[in-house]
């Protein structure tokens, strides 16, 4: 979704688009797409500003990486930034959603903060209860 800066109406536009995690090259091994992204934008000019809001969603499944349990959740952004108009006469929104997305990707998905993870040796969700194992000492 590119728009040409110089084709922006006076009053702006809505645009709206949907892509596939795979074009957007979002993937990644510890999550999956179960919807395609939607980017919505609302683009205005004013004067050499280009103002540009968008809302980026997708719903996901993850892993978490401590006890592997897996998880849904949405993919939500607000984006609010501003161009100049005199640095670039084509942006692209879709290149600017994808970025942000990325941005906001943890380094790992929990489940929760606190997520206390298997047990080392039997394999438990030690979430759902203490399997009385003894600890390592740390
Ligand atoms: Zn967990
Ligand atoms: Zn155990």
């Amino acid at each position: 979704m590119k728009i040409n800066i110089h084709e922006i109406p006076r009053g702006g536009f809505d645009l709206e688009e949907m892509q596939s995690s795979e074009t957007l090259e979002l993937g990644r091994d510890d999550i999956d797409f179960k919807t395609p992204v939607t980017i919505k934008a609302h683009v205005i000019r004013e004067y050499d500003n280009v103002q540009i809001r968008m809302e980026v969603a997708a719903k996901i499944t993850y892993s978490c990486a401590r006890c592997l349990a897996r998880k849904e959740q949405l993919l939500k952004k607000k984006i609010d930034i501003i161009k100049s108009a005199g640095e670039e006469k084509v942006i692209d929104l879709t290149q600017i959603a994808r970025d942000e997305i990325i941005l906001d990707y943890p380094i790992r998905f929990l489940c929760r903060q606190d997520c206390k993870g298997l047990c080392y040796k039997c394999g438990r969700n030690l979430n759902e209860r203490d399997c009385g194992c003894e600890q390592m000492a740390s």
